[in-house]
């Protein structure tokens, strides 16, 4: 029930799992992470705690500048290994994390599975990464923007996609999601005690909004593509 993502210069890793320990009171049953390495995209996932995911990745070192960060609260779909989060298409390419509910998954799922797409977990996330695939248009930031105005239900996303890895862009509808701006990297979070050790000065996405978001870039704007303009809020008390 907690995202946390970066892009920046640093290692990626600790961020991460810091970050989703300190998400740890919304309660999991399920942790994950997504990293680019050398062109490809890698993905540690497992049932159970974050100390579970720390093992994983010692037995399996990942180390990268890009990258989000999962620990699931299942709603569709049994806690498992191949049901945690981040999901991917079918080609490995477009990384989800998700929380919230896609209430009319099934029916994308349906029409995709028509279309020769092949679908590894049960839950309703997985759909949103085989979209993306299936929607891809050259441009990840409209393809996002088709994708959610196919998709009914509370989503708060994290997004990344192996051939734009300059990018990572965040969605939010119904769940609540934040972008937490740094010196040259920047990150995106469930709540601010996430992101508290690495900066104070965030923006809070509303409802119907996403951010594109580059190491020293943060454009916000609507689903349906329109800029927005808004203040930095600067976190003043302490978490
Ligand atoms: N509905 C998604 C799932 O069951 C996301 C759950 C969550 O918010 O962690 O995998």
């Amino acid at each position: 029930c907690g995202i946390v993502g970066y892009i920046g210069s640093r290692d990626a890793k600790p961020i991460l799992i810091n970050g989703l320990k300190k998400l740890e009171y919304r309660g999991y049953d399920s942790a994950g992470i997504a990293i680019y390495e050398d062109g490809e995209i890698q993905v540690r996932k497992t049932v159970g705690r974050l100390t579970n995911l720390e093992e994983l990745i010692e037995k399996n070192p990942v180390k990268g500048t890009l990258a989000i960060g999962h620990t699931r609260w299942a709603t569709h779909g049994s806690p498992s290994d191949v049901n945690s989060h981040p999901h991917v298409d079918g080609k490995s390419e477009f990384v989800v994390v998700h929380n919230g509910i896609i209430e009319n998954f099934l029916e994308i799922k349906e029409e995709l599975i028509e279309k020769g797409a092949t679908f590894v977990s049960e839950t309703d996330t997985e759909v949103i990464a085989h979209l993306l695939s299936h929607l891809y248009d050259g441009d990840l930031v409209t393809t996002v923007q088709k994708a959610v105005a196919k998709m009914k239900g509370a989503y708060a996303l994290g997004i990344i996609y192996k051939n734009e890895p300059e990018k990572m862009i965040a969605v939010r509808l119904a769940s609540p999601l934040i972008i937490g701006i740094g010196e040259k990297e920047n990150y995106i979070a469930s709540d601010i005690p996430a992101l508290i050790e690495h900066t104070r000065d965030i923006y809070i996405l509303n409802d119907g909004e996403m951010a594109v978001i580059t190491a020293d870039n943060v454009q916000l704007m609507t689903t349906d593509g329109k800029l927005i303009e808004r203040d930095v809020f600067h976190v003043e008390w302490d978490v």
